[in-house]
Order: structure tokens, then sequence, then C-alpha cells
């Protein structure tokens, strides 16, 4: 029964025509549990009633036309108590509503659940038969699964779109909806991007549905022969030499007994297709490695070569040498920090990504290079949206494809609505950041993307607050050198000459990885992550290590930052290795000049909410504390900063996180340690004000966010904001948080600032 249900999902959320798809949907059904009917009916919010989409046993000329209420008959009670109902003689059931057009006098017996994606009734699933009888536990347990399963695929406003279609409503197109994002607004075409496929990012994995894996991997294998044949064909024409053999190479080992069989077997034992091409290919790649012969083991790169174009095809996924045009949206199903930093030269309008959240790190890019995005749109029929107009709302996360010409008129006016507000708190931007009773905090940037980092000189902040080094590290193809590193740490530390930059050492693991340095691990985010890795691999860390204090000679603003402390030992460690890397560099580099080499400050991030209660012993070993309330939040809340499913799970303003934060100005404030935060809270007018009041002196933010958080602060009086986190922090839920600050932000005349299009 698993692989059945396996199946039948597979297929489901494969499948790029919806209408088609439950068609196949319910007669898989009715198959599965040898019964003689089986429907689906699909929730409209907007008029409150349940659509048949699809059925196999009621009328076909009902489908799309008739409508139950949301509470009317058997499948309005399914969706009202959302729980499975089971019946032997559904005619007799008092809400039973005779609908003569849908054809269902004969049967009796009737199964109906529901279909429910984040507590949200998306459709019933039903079946039916003529014979009046209970279905079974068993019968009931597989529709209960099914559904359960099916919910991630319908969430799709795919079937959204499909339902305004069946009422004729064709005006406006889909309106598809983020759970995150980065504000702004883009108009323009979308470009479907799909990441290439690589087989040292699969996490082995077996299924035991080896005749669907079977019947991939063929299919796979012989597109990939008839691409080699083309590509050969095609540079036939340009070129005569040898290296055109490497085709007929690969076409061999395609077609040799040994490899195919070799993976044929794997799949036979369980494994899905993809895992058993890495365990074939890793094999392979072992040998050839191990070889003396020079020649053959370079062989072992044209294996991986032709795993990876085998992996492209098992995941269907398209060649994408694709001219883009010159301005576009960026749609992929996982837009990555590295894809951003990609594009972001090449006409980058906005981004629209499947997955992630608002903390993700691609949104938390996309704000520092202010470009629009919508993040967790649920969405699966991704390829759709290739090459289609749309409005990108990064305030609402809103995603319109093929709007109408009103609403693009609509947001054409927002846009300029926008850039007034920039102007007016832009007249704040070179003034101080002190309140209207004088109270003033420094504001600094967060930065590490080097385009936009000019502009980022330019807007009145203090110095730079974080410098994400991990950026430089992920758009290439190894680890930059020593020289290249301090290159461009001292551009970055000269270009705040005189101003303190705190630079963070490399940060990767989470949802950071570099193309070259691969991490899978089942929890990234409680895995080896920042600091742990830097630690496990003192060579990068040295290198990094002696390229900032090189940049820093002469210039002398430097700070270090520690990502992801958890230990007091991992403190103790990091310090001994910027040790020796100074002892290095003063005796290896410096002596000889009779300078002496500057030694910068050390501080280390709170994000790991362990190390709260060691604030005392960390204060007597480093110079500064960090808040790193991004993944502070996380870890407090337990939720995934980067999971569409727990989203509205996070939240800055819920009270442990808020109290957490009130807990650490203080003991800064007690230990005589200077403190900053550097997550996104700070970029927030709301959070910069309660953070002010706790006692945090330097707030770290997006470049773009500095001006308004500027004006914000000179607009208030810091008696009063002490007044109000009073308040804030004997408050017990996130929701009286965020209305008990709305109201006060009002009181105090910033009404504007509360509001989505400002924050
Ligand atoms: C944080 O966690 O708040 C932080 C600033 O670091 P990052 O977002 O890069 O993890
Ligand atoms: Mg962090």
């Amino acid at each position: 029964m698993l692989t059945i249900l396996r199946r039948i999902v597979l297929e489901f959320s494969q499948a790029s025509e919806l209408d088609q798809a439950l068609l196949r949907l319910v007669s898989q059904i009715k198959d599965a549990l040898s019964t003689q009917c089986c429907s689906v009916y699909l929730a409209d919010h907007q008029k409150q009633h349940f659509i048949l989409m699809a059925s196999n046993g009621l009328a076909t000329n009902a489908f799309g036309r008739t409508s139950v209420g949301f509470t009317e008959g058997l499948v309005g009670l399914v969706g009202q108590r959302e729980e499975p109902i089971n019946i032997a003689n559904a005619q007799q059931h008092p809400d039973f509503i005779h609908a003569p057009e849908v054809e269902e006098e004969n049967f009796k017996a009737f199964l109906g659940t529901p279909i429910i994606h984040q507590r949200k009734v998306l459709g019933i699933l039903t079946v039916q038969q003529e014979q009046a009888r209970v279905f079974n536990e068993n019968e009931e347990a597989f529709l209960v699964t099914l559904s359960a399963q099916l919910a991630t695929a319908l969430a799709s406003v795919e079937a959204q779109g499909m339902i305004e279609l069946c009422h004729g409503n064709q005006s406006l197109g889909k309106n598809l909806i983020g759970i995150g994002g980065a504000p702004g607004v883009a108009i323009g075409e979308m470009i479907v991007v799909h990441p290439k496929a690589d087989l040292s990012t699969i996490a082995v994995d077996k299924t035991y549905d080896s005749q669907q894996q079977l019947i991939i991997f063929n299919d796979a294998a012989s597109r990939t022969i008839a691409e080699f044949s083309q590509m050969s064909e095609k540079l036939k024409a340009i070129i005569s030499d040898n290296s055109l053999d490497i085709f007929d190479v690969y076409k061999q080992l395609l077609e040799s007994d040994n490899f195919k069989a070799e993976v044929i077997a794997k799949i036979t034992q369980g494994w899905n297709a993809q895992s058993a091409l890495k365990l074939v290919v890793d094999h392979y790649v072992m040998k050839f490695e191990a070889l003396d012969d020079e020649y053959l083991r370079e062989r072992a790169y044209d294996i991986k070569d032709l795993g990876n174009r085998l992996l492209n095809n098992i995941q269907n996924l398209a060649e994408q040498d694709q001219k883009l045009p010159e301005q576009f949206i960026l749609v992929a199903e996982d837009v990555s920090a590295t894809m951003l930093a990609e594009y972001q030269h090449l006409g980058l309008l906005g981004i629209v990504s499947i997955t992630g959240s608002n903390n993700s790190h691609t949104a938390i890019l996309a704000k520092a290079l202010n470009i629009p995005a919508i993040m967790g749109v649920d969405y699966f029929a991704i390829r759709q949206l290739h090459k289609k107009h749309a409005i990108l709302d990064g305030y609402a996360y809103q995603l319109y494809v093929n709007p109408g010409e009103a609403l693009i008129n609509e947001y054409q006016h927002i846009l300029a609505a926008e850039n007034l507000l920039n102007l007016q708190v832009k007249e704040a931007e070179h003034l101080p950041a002190s309140t209207k009773d004088a109270h003033s905090v420094s504001l600094l940037i967060n930065a590490g993307l080097s385009a936009g980092f000019e502009y980022s000189q330019n807007v009145g902040a203090d110095g730079v607050g974080l410098y994400r080094t991990e950026i430089p590290f992920m758009n290439r193809s190894c680890f930059p050198s020593e020289s290249e590193q301090t290159v461009l740490y001292r551009q970055v530390l000269a270009s705040f000459e005189g101003k303190p930059v705190t630079m963070r050492t490399l940060d990767v693991g989470g949802d950071k990885s570099l193309p070259y340095f691969p991490i899978i691990e089942a929890n990234p985010f409680l895995g080896w992550r920042g600091i742990r890795i830097t630690l496990d691999h003192p060579e990068i860390f040295l290198v990094q290590i002696r390229a900032m204090m090189k940049a820093n000679h002469g210039i002398g603003n430097l700070a270090i930052m520690l990502p992801m402390i958890s230990s007091i030992t991992e403190v103790d460690e990091a310090i001994r290795l910027i040790n020796q890397a100074y002892f290095e560099l003063t005796t290896e580099l410096f002596c000889e000049e009779g300078h002496t080499l500057e030694r910068p400050k050390i501080g280390v991030m709170i994000e790991v909410p362990g190390i709260i209660f060691q604030l005392e012993d960390l204060a007597a070993k480093v110079d500064f504390f960090s808040v790193g309330s991004n993944d502070l939040t996380q870890y407090l809340l337990a939720v995934d900063r980067n999971n569409s499913r727990v989203a509205s799970l996070y939240d800055f303003y819920h009270p442990a996180v808020l109290r957490a934060l009130n807990y650490i100005a203080q003991k800064s404030q007690e230990k005589s340690v200077p403190l900053s935060i550097c997550g996104e809270l700070a970029n927030e007018p709301t959070g910069a004000l309660l953070l002010i009041a706790m006692g945090y002196e330097n707030l770290s933010m997006s470049a773009h966010s500095l001006a308004k958080v500027k004006w914000v602060i000179r607009h208030v009086k810091y008696h009063e904001l002490t007044q109000i986190l009073t308040q804030v922090l004997s408050l017990t839920n996130t929701q009286e948080v965020h209305s008990y600050m709305h109201e006060q932000l009002v009181k105090l005349g910033l009404g504007d600032f509360v509001h989505a299009r400002l924050q």
C-alpha cells in the first residue's frame, strides 16, 4: 500500500496540468481501494464553497460546475469538522443533500477526508460505494495519509487559479503568495532558473519504488545518449579534432553493460535512481583516482561529468544556456545567496523563491541589495512561470502573474509613493542618530556584497557592524587565497577609515554553502556551521585571520567577530589561533619594518541561546558582544529560519526573544562590555526603538534601512521608549506585543512606519 501511495503522490506532484492530474488521481485512488467512485473537491475560500473538480464515478459534466457551500452537505461537514467522516449509508444522514446533476443516487457508503495544509482546508477527497458498509480502518488510514501528503502539492496556488478559471474570472491571471521576502516592487519578465545538477549534493536514500525508479533511470540514460549525439553533431561543424572523442567515450560508457547494470542493480536493491547513480559514479571515480597513469586518473573527471549530466536528466532539468533579457525577475526552486550574487549584475529586478522565508540568508541579502523578493511561494508548477510577465510585491509577498493594465498602473503609483517616502527619510541621512532628548546611538551597516558597497559608504553610517565575509567566498570555484582576501578586506577597511569595521570570520553551513565545499546534513542549522567548521579547519581560519590583519596594517579599524559561539572552549581556541596568526605576521613580515602590527579587538556573536548563561565568563575573554538576532530567534524558539512551514512561528517580538535581548543588554552593562546587534530586528523601526530602550548602543543594519531608522529615532524621546519597553516586557504573547507597539507608534506620530510598506 505504501508503494501505491508514494506513486500516486509522486505522479500528482510532478504533473504540470492540474485538471489532468486530478483526474488521474481519482482513478488511481478508486483502483487502490477497489471502490466504485472517488472524487476530489477543492475549496474556493473567497466564495466559501467546495467545487467538484474531478471524479471517477460521478457525472463528468458536473466537474467544475457543481459546488457545495462550506456548511452544506456531507462534503461541507468533512470540511467543518476537519476530520474523516465514514458512513455506511450517506443518503440516510441528516446532512446529505441530493444534487441530481452529479448522479450519485446509487452510492450509499461514503468516506470523506479533508485535505489540510497549514491548518487550512484546501479540499475534500471522497470515496463512495453502492453497497451500504462502513469503509474499514485500513481504507480510512490510506485516504487520510494520502490527503495529508497531497496537501503540500495542492497548496500551490495553481489550484486557486484553476478554481477562478472555472468561474469565468480570468481577468488578472494568477496571484501567488509567499511567506516572506524583501520590500520593494518589481515589474517585468520572469526567468525560471534551475540549479545545475550536482551528484556531490545528493544525500543517498532508499525508496523501494524500484519499478518507477528504473523507468526514470532508463529514460534519463536514453535522453543523455541522445544529447551526446546532438552535441557531437553540432560541434563537428565547428571543430574536427580528437576532442569530440569524449562524447563517444561518454556514450560508450553509458551504453556499456557494466555501468548501466551496476546502477540498475543498486536500484533493485531499493536505492532511488539518483542515489544509485551517485553510488556507482563515486565508486568509479575512486577507482580511477587511485590509478598511477595520469591520463586514466583524469578520466575520473569525465565520469563525474557524465554522472552530473545523467542526474540532470533524472531530475528532469532542462539545459539552461538561455539568453537573459536585459531586466528580469529571477524565479527558482531555491534561490540561494550564491545565485543572488551571480545574477545581481545581470539586470536582476527581483527574486521569487519557492523555498525559504523572511530570515533566510537570501532574503537578508536581497534586503541588503535593495532587491524586492518573495520567499516561500507554495507553488509546484514553477516551469509555467518562465517568460511570463509579473508584478512582484515584496511588501505584501504577492506575485501577480500576467497582471492586467489596471494593476500595473496601480503598482506604478506605489513605486512613485515609495520614491517619495525615501526622499523624506533621506533628509535625516547625514544627521546624528539622536533622540529628541539627546540620547545617541551608533548606526552601522551590515555589508558583505562587493556590489552595493559603494552605495553603503555614503548612507551616513558610523561604521560596519557586520561584514559577512562568507559572501566573497561564495561566487567562486575554490577558497580565495590569502592575498586575494587581503586585497578585498583592505578595500573595505580603507573605505571606512577612521570608523570601526567588524569583520566576521567565515560563517558557512546552515543555509549558506560553498559550491566547492558541500556540506550535506539532516539538520544543517544544528550542524557543522560557523566557528565549528573553521576551528576544525584551522588552515582556512588562519589564512582568513592573517589576511584581515595584513589588510588592517596602517589603517587600524578592524575588529574580528566569531560566529555561532556555543562554548568558552571555542572562544579560547579561536583566540589561540588569532594570537598565532598575529605572532606569525609580526615575526615574519612586520618586524623588519620597525612597525608594530595593530591588534584587532575580538568579539563574539551572541546567537546560540546557551551562551547567554555564560556572558560573565565571556566578558572576561572578549572585547565586545554582538547579538545575532536572526539565529538567536531561530534557536530560542526552535524554528528553522528557512522553513516556510513554520515561518509564522518565527517572530522577533515573541516575549521570550525580547526578554532574552533585554537580559543580554543588562548583563553587558553590568560587565561593561560594549554591545551591538546585527540581526534583522535592528532594521525595523519598531525593533530599533525597543533595542535602544534596552540599552543597545550600536545597531547594525542593511544600508537601505539606515536613513529610515535614523529618521524614526530623531522623532522620539528616549524616556518615552523606556516606558514603552517596561510595558512590552510585561506582555505574554507575540500578538499583544505587535498590537501594543502598533498603538504606541501611532501615538508617537509614526503611524506610517508600522505599515508594512515601510518596515
Ligand atoms: C544573525 O544570526 O542574526 C546574524 C546577523 O547572522 P546571519 O544572519 O548571517 O546568520
Ligand atoms: Mg547568524
